[in-house]
């Protein structure tokens, strides 16, 4: 059996390899190749969006029972209008959404399937006004319009890789610090599968937040002057997954610039 991904050379596995690897992750095969209009492609799509979602549900279950859930009124009412008014312009208001706030410093988010975000609170220090926050709102809903995670995961699937339910949900956000989660869960060996998106996949959720921030109200040019933000005030070894090294900074702001372009408000 072959599969051909767009970006890389055909994988041949075998078939009982496929089967074996659909055994360990729980899943049965739903489709192939699909056209994902969001980002004008075809995907390797083996399980469903419900499928990934279903995976994802307990460590975020998990994470909220063992991080500590900020209170605050106005970052908790902040995240909900904006990501209420981005997931409406991303036509996904029709499934179930949760916005929550993490009580730690770190400046960091990330979405799960299933349509979990969660926002650390230390973000919320390197945005200057909900522009931003819908910056970074927009790329964590694009992630889920891209199907990231369930493309992921069948090319995962695909390739052999063995992965569990919870290394696949961890995975698929956009926690750079999984080191800390997949201990608070328990993970440890499996956290050597935890990888940043694809570069290819932050491109297309930033080209998405563009968009969906313009298209719900929200002044989109201002997503370059957030990302200078977060490159001007970056310290530490550990920077946020959604600024981390693949695409560099100035790949990343070139691509929003082109998008702000296209738009017709560059
Ligand atoms: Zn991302």
């Amino acid at each position: 059996m072959t599969i051909k991904f767009l970006d890389q050379d055909p994988i041949v596995i075998s078939r009982r390899k496929l089967v074996q690897g659909l055994a360990a992750g729980s899943i049965v095969a739903v489709a192939g190749c699909a056209r994902n209009q969001a980002i004008g492609r075809d995907q390797l799509l083996l399980v469903s969006e419900g499928q990934i979602a279903q995976m994802a549900a307990s460590s975020w279950t998990q994470l909220k029972r063992q991080t500590k859930i900020s209170k605050d009124r106005t970052l908790n009412r902040r995240l909900n209008t904006v990501g209420n008014r981005i997931v409406q312009t991303a036509g996904l208001q029709n499934q179930p959404w949760e916005f929550t706030v993490f009580d730690d410093d770190q400046a960091n988010a990330f979405v799960l399937p299933g349509g979990k975000v969660g926002f650390y609170k230390g973000i919320f220090k390197r945005m200057k006004n909900d522009h931003h926050l819908a910056t970074v709102m927009g790329h964590e809903v694009g992630h889920v319009t891209g199907k990231h995670a369930a493309e992921r995961y069948s090319q995962q699937v695909a390739a052999g890789v063995v992965t569990t339910a919870a290394a696949v949900a961890l995975e698929a956000g956009d926690v750079r610090g999984g080191a800390q989660i997949a201990g608070i869960l328990g993970l440890g060996v499996q956290f050597g599968i935890l990888l940043p998106y694809s570069r290819r996949h932050e491109l297309e959720a930033d080209r998405l937040g563009v968009n969906y921030m313009h298209r719900a109200g929200y002044d989109a040019r201002q997503a370059v002057a957030f990302w200078d933000n977060m490159s001007s005030q970056r310290t530490g070894s550990s920077p946020p997954e959604f600024m981390s090294t693949h695409p560099s900074d100035a790949t990343r702001k070139n691509a929003i610039r082109q998008e702000l372009q296209r738009l017709g408000i560059a």
